[in-house]
């Protein structure tokens, strides 16, 4: 299997400063399961080509115990695209001959590790299961022109037809360690197969190459899983450190919110009043599109299911585990297909923007701001106002002031404890307002559950609308 990399950033030969090989010079490298090679086919000041040539050896993968796992009979376990097919192998060979530059360390030059500079990569023969569109899907968002030519099964049987592989080439601007550290994860992506462990050393291994891009990255869900060989709870640990990069994981902190708040709230049934004023206001928009952000376990996703003005409901959670309750509660697998295309359930954080999300009518947003860390209320506030931009927005949050009233709440407490903060109508409105102002919005504000004629009412709602 064969990669290239080019620059044409004079003086080009540079690039063997970043990657600490001398461009006069073929190295060979032996590896675990064959052996790569480095050269350079042109090296002038004004265009450079690195090649990395890796040869696998598929007789010694069975000995290691490494090549596919002979599902297919025992042919198959020494006849495969292994040695051709630019794999997870390559990644490893990636991090063996380039491990300095791919962690972006430059001993002569540091200056040159960290400039963006005009970067091809040429693969000739690329496994890409999901086919180009999939590609595209992961290279373009992290800034690449893709090109990519499918490769005859055997140019002399053309009617044989199509192969899976591809011949690709990706062109960006962007330091080397950009470069090399999207190419290590995605590689393994692309061929999406199982043919070595995956350990827990792999959650971070894709954290650790993943940094800065993944976590923003619109496929990051599926390059996770695929990265992970869809194993589920490495997938799930993954993806909660890859949304919320500090605190307790988020499907903790959806158990539990469900259970301490209920408790503290329990008496007078406030989680049914206050779904029931989010359900009348969000009618009221005259909707028809709607997002349920935070949507937990999928209590008001219900409500608008029972609404036929709702033709299209999404509900959003950084939680896995919570959504996997929403699955069930809504009994998904069983809905009739009508009401299945009504209903979507997605994965992600809306402190990331995410283009999922944008033009819809109306978005609930119930009982949610208070779970962000303040720091990243900025980020919410444009995801939400200036990217996902729904016409009406319903947000309640509690109003702090109520608290005094909680019998089993102490004093000086929030009502769970994962909120980050609980705001006092002043300062929710403060809030609201400002945001309105900033973002085009008008908003209003509605009292929630039994009012109070000194601290107000336990939860507070505001209405946005154009
Ligand atoms: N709206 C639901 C759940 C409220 S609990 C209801 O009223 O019943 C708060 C929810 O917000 C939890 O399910 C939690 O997982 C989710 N959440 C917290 N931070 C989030 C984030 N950054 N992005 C998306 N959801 C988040």
């Amino acid at each position: 299997m064969l990669l290239t990399l080019t620059t044409t950033q004079s003086p080009a030969t540079d690039l063997g400063y970043l990657l600490r090989k001398n461009p006069a010079r073929l190295q060979s490298f032996p590896l675990s399961f064959g052996t790569a090679h480095v050269f350079y086919p042109e090296a002038t000041p004004e265009r450079c080509t690195v090649a990395l040539l890796v040869e696998v050896d598929p007789v010694g993968l069975v000995r290691n115990r490494r090549g596919p796992s002979g599902e297919g009979g025992t042919l198959d376990r020494y006849v495969n695209d292994r040695p051709y097919a630019v794999s997870s192998f390559m990644s490893v060979a990636l991090a063996d001959v380039f491990g300095s530059a791919l962690s972006g360390r430059c001993k002569e030059r540091p200056e040159l590790a960290a400039a963006p500079l005009p970067l091809q990569l040429a693969i000739s023969v690329l496994p890409c299961r999901g086919g180009e569109e999939f590609l595209r899907k992961l290279f373009e968002p992290l800034g690449y022109a893709v090109s990519a030519r499918r490769l005859p099964l055997d140019a002399r049987f053309p009617a044989w037809g199509e192969s899976a592989y591809y011949q690709v080439e990706l062109a960006a601007s962007m330091t080397v360690q950009q470069l090399l550290s999207h190419l290590y994860v995605l590689l393994p992506v692309l061929d999406n197969d199982k043919h070595y462990w995956v350990g827990d050393d792999e959650v971070e291994k894709l954290l650790r190459h993943g940094q800065g891009w993944l976590a923003s990255h619109p496929e990051r869900e599926s390059i996770t899983r695929r990265y992970l060989k869809h194993q589920r709870s490495l997938v799930d640990d993954a993806l909660a450190q890859l949304t919320e990069d500090s605190g307790p994981s988020p499907d903790e902190i959806a158990g539990r919110q469900a259970e301490e708040e209920e408790a503290v709230e329990r008496g007078i049934s406030l989680n049914e009043q206050r779904l029931g004023a989010v359900l009348a206001a969000l009618k009221n928009t005259g909707a028809a599109r709607v997002l349920d952000l935070g949507c937990g376990e999928g209590r008001l996703l219900q409500g608008l299911l029972k609404e036929k003005q709702f033709a299209e409901i999404v509900g959003l959670d950084v939680s896995h585990r919570a959504l996997e309750i929403a699955h069930d509660r809504l009994h998904y697998d069983r809905l009739p297909p009508m009401q299945k295309e009504r209903l979507r359930l997605l994965h992600g954080s809306l402190i990331y923007r995410d283009e999922r999300l944008a033009g819809f009518d109306a978005a609930a947003v119930v009982e949610v701001v208070e779970h962000l860390d303040p720091a990243r209320l900025a980020a919410f506030e444009r995801v939400l106002f200036e990217c996902a931009k729904p016409k009406h927005i319903v947000l309640t949050t509690p109003n702090r002031e109520y608290n005094v009233k909680w019998e089993t709440l102490p004093a000086g407490q929030f009502r769970h404890r994962d909120h980050r903060f609980e705001w006092t109508r002043a300062e929710f409105q403060d809030w609201a307002n400002g945001v309105a102002a900033r973002f085009g919005y008008h908003v209003h504000f509605l009292p929630v559950g039994p009012e109070d004629p000194g601290v107000g009412s336990p939860t507070q709602m505001a209405v946005f609308k154009p």
